[in-house]
């Protein structure tokens, strides 16, 4: 089955200028050709088994790859208490309904980072073997916590305590089928006896936790909040930080240095009105809302000290938020926050793609690559916001959405 999409401007998020007048050719769910539309035109008269998809003067770029996702999600809250007394078969629903919604809104790939009752590791199973269609899952299982820290409500977290302990649960994450481990470092919003600065793990708990993944060619990255807890962990052995609230100079130049991966999820300290919505309680609301200013002065910090960066949005990517939907929303915050729009796209793409060591696969419109794509009208290069108008996504080379 070969596909053609013809009449497009491609933005390969490899580095290289748009091509305008264009056609990439799909064959056997694979990148075949990326080509000006005209030096293909023979090949399209010849063959006749070729399915053309004119696209219409659209901009067509790899899938996004959110790299913070739990499709589990339940925030404290009307949620949480929910989520407690649900039974494995509403989760399955539950978590299978947001994948699904996640794909439709142009992610073709979500690196999950604290999953409940394993019901990640069977979507993955489930959407690998076609059984169900959604995106490429990349699964943590649960993340890795001490006793009553980060997340230990959710449900999507397994409680250890000292170096055998991490060494343990991380074993079993792997056993499990894990792609990536997470830990929990530090405190974070979400959670009511905690300070996002406090100090939770320690360093013979993370260092053993990065030597059993490393050890299983893994890599590890942690929730973590304050500077002296990330620098702490890079040197234990961590390949990359999520949110990173409180970062300094010192330890931004120790993530470049490294060439540890921040995924800085700058939704989470920004949306007093989405927690409104679902009815987070005052108290997270002010401790986001509390984080906000440091959180984006850190991205930028990381931004100028050279510090690679990957997209997550810590919410769902088809979450309601701010006019729009979470995914789009979070790449918005990185340009308002000083990231180049063309640097933005590569964060949730290629970076992505980098930092789970897909990239020989996916994360840029490359000849050889797996045909994940999506096309939109507008130019994001021009205006990031044009992701708002994604109308047609395509994973593995078959059309998922068409909705123009
Ligand atoms: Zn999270």
């Amino acid at each position: 089955m070969s596909l053609l999409l013809s009449n497009c401007s491609i933005i390969a998020c490899d580095g290289s200028p748009p091509v305008d007048d264009a056609a990439v050719l799909i064959e056997d769910a694979r990148i075949a050709a990326v080509d000006k539309e005209h030096s293909l035109e023979p090949l399209i008269r010849e063959r006749t088994d070729l399915e053309v998809l004119d696209l219409g003067g659209r901009w067509l770029m790899p899938g996004l790859m959110d790299m913070h996702v739990h499709l589990s999600l339940a925030l404290p809250g009307p949620a949480q208490l929910a989520a407690q007394v649900e039974t494995d078969m509403a989760l399955t629903i539950r978590a299978y309904g947001n994948a699904l919604e996640a794909l439709h809104a142009g992610a073709t790939f979500l690196r999950l980072v604290g999953d409940a009752r394993s019901v990640d590791f069977e979507l993955k199973r489930a959407i690998n073997n076609g059984r169900l269609q959604g995106p490429r899952l990349f699964c943590a299982g649960r993340a890795v916590i001490i006793t009553g820290g980060h997340g230990f409500p959710s449900g999507s977290t397994i409680e250890a305590d000292g170096a055998d302990g991490f060494r343990q649960a991380v074993r079993a994450q792997l056993r499990g089928g894990a792609d990536v481990i997470k830990l929990c470092i530090t405190g974070g919003i979400a959670g009511e006896h905690e300070q996002i600065r406090d100090s939770q793990a320690t360093y013979a708990e993370m260092e053993a936790a990065c030597e059993a993944a490393h050890n299983a060619g893994r890599r590890i990255t942690a929730h973590a909040g304050s500077s002296k807890a990330i620098s702490e962990g890079i040197r234990a052995g961590l390949d990359c930080i999520e949110h990173g609230y409180f970062l300094d100079e010192p330890t931004v130049e120790l993530m470049a240095k490294r060439g540890t991966y921040l995924v800085p999820t700058l939704s989470v300290s920004r949306a007093e009105d989405y927690m409104r919505r679902i009815g987070c309680p005052q108290w997270m609301i002010d401790k986001s809302l509390r984080a906000g200013e440091d959180h984006m002065r850190s991205f930028q910090l990381a931004l100028a000290a050279g510090v690679k960066i990957a997209m997550g949005t810590d919410m769902l990517p088809a979450d309601p938020y701010d006019g729009t939907l979470a995914i789009y929303r979070e790449i918005e915050w990185m340009v308002e926050g000083g990231m180049a729009p063309d640097a933005a796209l590569r964060a949730a793409t290629l970076s992505a793609s980098e930092l789970c060591e897909v990239d020989a696969e996916l994360g840029s419109v490359t000849v050889g690559k797996q045909a994940d794509l999506i096309a939109m009208p507008d130019n994001p290069l021009d205006n990031v916001r044009a992701l708002r108008g994604i109308d047609v996504v395509i994973k593995g080379g078959a059309i998922v959405r068409d909705c123009r």
